[in-house]
């Protein structure tokens, strides 16, 4: 009995010491090193997106969910001239208006009771809920390399009535409007604010001009002007920002073409690179501002806010609506742009190297309403400016410059509808920056 009794502790002292021999290296290894010299890789996010801190219909840590689980890599808060910080309850009863009844029963369902705070009685119409800042939910969705907040506001300026939104991405402190006389001069206000958190806290910021067409409030003529604003959204997915013109007045690749040529051929700067953005705001699967119609796919190193933003500045990223190319580039050498496209399903690709002749005429003429009357919006040109200089059928595309452009970019449109379309007839898309553009160094200062 005694040597059975034994017999079985041995063995159980065996079984423990071969468990433990097995665990142990498991447990000693480090589960996720950092790796030393990370190569380059695309990371999709959105940059322009709305939570209850403004006026979206969820909680942060539901949209960031949302973003973590659709194949995102980083995402952007971006709520008008709030950043979410501090502590702030939010009544029930106007969450309840947003239109998104489920919000808090899906937001417990998701984080729980340990996560979610509330206060108040929802029977005698007291009930509240705090909205998490930043810097407390953040460290529940990220995960290094993985997933990643960058903090943000929409600027959110008016001039004479009309918005001029500009988003601040990796802001540090929250950034006022500052207005002006007019939209150039709130514009170029507004930018220098930026520049100077830029200087003041070392960190690199990112402006992006947002919808220009929203209320038809920022022209070609003005983003051309401001030459400070290097960013704008050339696809916004709101359905109510007239990313498509009308049919008096100008879409925003139309708008993007002008101020880009007006820039290059006559003030002699660097033309605007172009977003793919959701600014979405509703979250309840009805309403229409939607998130995951429109990103951007940015190569960087490091998935940390101040190596996106610096790639981002440095050019190299892409907007999408659908399409993903696996690589694009630019060899100034030999003049060529060259792109590939990632294959989905059946889907056929067709890409447009757009651009403008240096002999474009760049007079633009002003455009009038159905009665005849002068609209205050981006002036008609020339059809030279902004125009194909070559179609490719395919998965790859290249184009070589003959020195008869200002400067080229490609679009790519698949043959695939969009899934969630915000225009009507939306195909997916991409769009690449301008490359193979040169200032003039000889320019002498206008006086
Ligand atoms: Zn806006
Ligand atoms: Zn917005």
């Amino acid at each position: 009995m005694q040597f059975v009794f034994r017999r079985r502790w041995l063995r159980t002292a065996l079984t423990c010491l071969l468990a433990c021999a097995f665990v142990r290296p498991a447990l000693a290894a480090e589960p996720d090193p950092i790796t030393a010299d990370a190569p380059l890789r695309w990371y999709r996010g959105n940059l322009h997106t709305h939570s209850l801190w403004s006026d979206g219909n969820d909680f942060p840590e539901m949209i960031a969910e949302w973003y973590r689980t659709h194949g995102y890599q980083f995402l952007a808060l971006s709520d008008h001239n709030v950043l979410s910080a501090g502590e702030r309850w939010m009544s029930w009863s106007r969450i309840e208006k947003r239109g998104h009844p489920e919000a808090l029963k899906k937001y417990l369902a998701r984080f729980g009771e340990h996560w979610v705070e509330t206060r108040g009685d929802r029977t005698q119409d007291t009930l509240e809920v705090r909205l998490k800042p930043l810097d407390e939910f953040r460290h529940l969705v990220e995960e290094r390399g993985q997933f990643l907040m960058i903090p943000s506001e929409e600027l959110s300026d008016a001039v004479d009535g009309k918005p001029l939104h500009i988003n601040i991405a990796n802001v540090q402190e929250l950034i006022q409007p500052l207005g002006g006389a007019t939209m150039r001069e709130a514009m170029a206000a507004d930018l220098r604010a930026v520049e100077e958190q830029e200087r003041q806290s070392g960190k690199p910021l990112l402006a992006h001009l947002n919808h220009p067409n929203f209320y038809w409030a920022v022209t070609a003529e003005d983003i051309a002007a401001v030459i400070n604003e290097r960013f704008v959204e050339v696809y916004n997915g709101h359905t109510g920002v007239n990313n498509d013109g009308d049919e008096h007045r100008a879409g925003m690749e139309e708008i993007w073409d002008i101020a880009n040529t007006l820039r290059i051929a006559e003030l002699n700067a660097a033309p605007l690179m172009g977003l793919a953005t959701d600014d979405s705001h509703h979250y309840d699967g009805a309403q229409e501002q939607r998130p995951g119609r429109g990103w951007i796919m940015v190569r960087a190193r490091h998935l940390t806010p101040d190596s996106l933003v610096r790639a981002i500045k440095a050019g190299d990223f892409y907007a999408s609506t659908g399409v993903t190319l696996t690589d694009v580039r630019y060899d100034a050498t030999s003049r060529t742009v060259s792109l590939e496209i990632e294959p989905q399903a059946d889907a056929e690709f067709t890409t447009r190297f757009i651009g403008t002749p240096r002999n474009a005429p760049l007079e633009g003429k002003d455009r009038t309403d159905g009665a005849g009357a002068a609209l205050d919006t981006t002036k008609k040109y020339s059809p030279e400016i902004g125009r194909t200089f070559a179609e490719v059928k395919g998965a790859s595309a290249t184009y070589q410059l003959t020195g008869e452009e200002l400067y080229i970019r490609a679009i790519v449109t698949s043959s695939l509808a969009h899934p969630d379309p915000s225009l009507a007839g939306q195909l997916q898309q991409a769009w690449t920056q301008p490359v193979g553009w040169s200032l003039k160094t000889d320019a002498t200062p206008s006086q």
